[in-house]
């Protein structure tokens, strides 16, 4: 059995509305309290307050007059936050992560339910402390009740609901395909088959939709109700571009690891591309690390394997017919001839074909290709 969170939109009642606008309000006047609470800690005594401290800390702010308010909602989402905030200061001890940081009123908003603080039947959902249950359009069947539910709001206004379910993933029936893949920005990547993807850019498409958004937003007046709206407004188009491009992802993704059984493709060249600020913003609205997420869980469920090649692996400057090795080739360069055996070379499809030979080569070695544990790196949004 594995784990999967299933998302749905919802439209909340005024009462709904209301009650999770306080819960919002309250896990993150906890989040940030506490947080605010150990870094007083550690910069003033050198103590390092855990997790029962951190509790500790929310049961008396629960019974300190001024802060009195946190029991009008439901204690569940309040904990759960402090269990997040306890691993974002665990990634930050070991290295992996940043200093947690405060949570923001103008970002999305979410709270955690686990099964004591909502109730599933017969296709329902009741929260705690809520009486009637949310409208939800269930653009899908859950596969089973939900042990864990996060509610969220978006910055443009948008609520859903987040369930994770237990669900046995379809099994998928093996083929002998495999598959290379270069990562690219003309294509959004190329196959080893000379599949090319092209690259609906996004952004671009509603550059001048997002302009005017902007340049309304800029005229209103600080503070005031027309700004806000204004602002949510700007936060409504950036919302239907990623809305546009995970859509566009997950079709590929999918198809990728339906047709193959092996799908080889360059892990790191993501991160290290990304360190390039000229391309950087190419390559984040391509989506690249968001694609590489989808196909590693995608390939997981389906019993499929992806094989990461090592970064250092010269996939474009080699020859895929006869290995010879170029000195050099830079980006400009989209077709070459071999000097060495003259074969005629498209640049991104030679490199996916040589992707896919080490791939298969790491797979023919048995060296641990399953695990792919530096790759994820979720795309920015
Ligand atoms: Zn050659």
């Amino acid at each position: 059995m594995t784990k999967r969170a299933y998302k749905y939109r919802f439209y909340p009642t005024p009462e709904q509305e209301q009650l999770l606008a306080r819960t919002f309000g309250c896990v993150r006047f906890v989040y940030n309290a506490v947080l605010r609470y150990r870094t007083d800690a550690f910069y003033q005594r050198q103590e390092k307050i855990g997790y029962v401290g951190a509790n500790a800390e929310l049961s008396r702010m629960k019974k300190t007059s001024e802060t009195e308010f946190l029991n009008e909602v439901s204690c569940v989402p309040l904990q759960q936050c402090l269990r997040h905030q306890q691993t974002a200061f665990k990634n930050f001890f070991d290295g992996r992560a940043r200093y947690p940081n405060f949570k923001s009123k103008r970002h999305r908003q979410s709270a955690e339910f686990t099964r004591s603080a909502f109730k599933y039947r017969d296709g329902q959902l009741l929260l705690a402390k809520s009486k009637e249950p949310l409208v939800i359009r269930w653009s899908r069947q859950l596969p089973s009740e939900p042990t864990t539910i996060t509610v969220s709001k978006d910055s443009a206004g948008r609520y859903f609901v987040s369930c994770l379910c237990e669900f046995e993933p379809e099994e998928l029936p093996i083929t002998p395909k495999m598959v290379g893949i270069d990562l690219g920005l003309k294509d959004l990547f190329v196959t080893s088959d000379g599949i090319r993807t092209g690259n609906p850019r996004h952004t671009a498409k509603y550059a001048a939709k997002m302009a005017k958004a902007q340049r309304a937003l800029s005229k209103k007046k600080l503070g005031s109700r027309n700004r806000a709206k204004a602002r949510q407004k700007v936060a409504r188009v950036h919302a239907k571009i990623s809305d546009c491009r995970m859509d566009g992802l997950h079709k590929l993704s999918r198809q990728i690891v339906n047709e193959n059984q092996v799908i080889c493709v360059e892990s790191l060249k993501v991160k290290n591309m990304l360190r390039n600020p000229r391309l950087a913003k190419s390559i984040s609205d391509a989506g690249w690390g968001e694609f590489v997420r989808q196909l590693e869980y995608k390939a997981l469920w389906a019993d499929r394997q992806l094989v990461a090649i090592d970064q250092w692996y010269p996939s474009s400057k080699r020859c895929s017919a006869c290995g010879h090795v170029m000195d050099k080739m830079p980006l400009h360069i989209r077709a070459w001839t071999c000097p060495d055996c003259t074969t005629k070379h498209d640049r991104d499809v030679n490199a996916a074909v040589n992707i896919k030979a080490a791939g298969l080569a790491v797979l023919a070695l048995g060296e641990n290709v399953s695990g792919m544990g530096q790759v994820p790196l979720s795309s920015s949004r």
